[in-house]
């Protein structure tokens, strides 16, 4: 007992790697076939198993790169459809409570109340500056959430592509504005 270090009572056990003295069921057992049914544990603890497999992945990963590039690409195949339908609903989610904050599926211009053909325009004209400053973001998939996570910024508006074009054309006034003969900016 003393010169393989196991404490005497068998509710616990000394890791052979860290040295710690832990409750056995820190201890994975052994499920080798001469060892069925009875509490065969191993000398490592969990923890330390734990960091060893680690390790041991990252030095099997350094040796065959290519077999795990395969295997991500496995992977990333199988569970394409899913991931997509994961992505899509919170992006539907993020959409409907940015168009929410913003007044709803309607265009500030026009009216126009079709979902499809409205957009969060910035009021400033600012939209090229903005993606300037905010590099490395995928916009088309993350801007709602982007929106989202800054609070919902008051320099946002809601408005149809037509309107939003149309502003952008003639320097921050949509021409429904301009017809009407108003100076303000939508
Ligand atoms: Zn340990
Ligand atoms: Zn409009
Ligand atoms: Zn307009």
């Amino acid at each position: 007992m003393a010169d393989n270090q196991q404490p005497s009572s068998q509710s616990e056990r000394k890791c052979k790697s860290c040295g710690d003295v832990k409750p056995l069921d820190e201890f994975a057992p052994v499920y080798a076939k001469n060892s069925r049914g009875q509490n065969y544990r191993q000398h490592t603890c969990l923890i330390c198993h734990r960091i060893k497999a680690a390790a041991k992945e990252r030095r099997l990963r350094g040796n065959d790169p290519q077999r795990y590039r395969d295997a991500l690409k496995r992977w990333r195949d199988r569970t394409l459809d899913e991931r997509k339908a994961v992505k899509k609903t919170r992006y539907e989610k993020h959409k409907a409570q940015v168009f929410a904050a913003y007044g709803g599926f309607i265009c500030t211009c026009c009216g126009e109340t079709e979902p499809t053909m409205l957009t969060i325009d910035h009021k400033l004209e600012d939209g090229a500056e903005f993606r300037r400053n905010n590099r490395g973001e995928r916009w088309s998939y993350n801007f709602y959430a982007w929106i989202i996570r800054n609070g919902f910024p008051p320099d946002l508006q809601v408005l149809c592509y037509n309107c939003n074009l149309s502003k952008h054309r003639n320097g921050g006034i949509c021409a429904h504005k301009l017809r009407e003969g108003s100076t303000t900016i939508p």
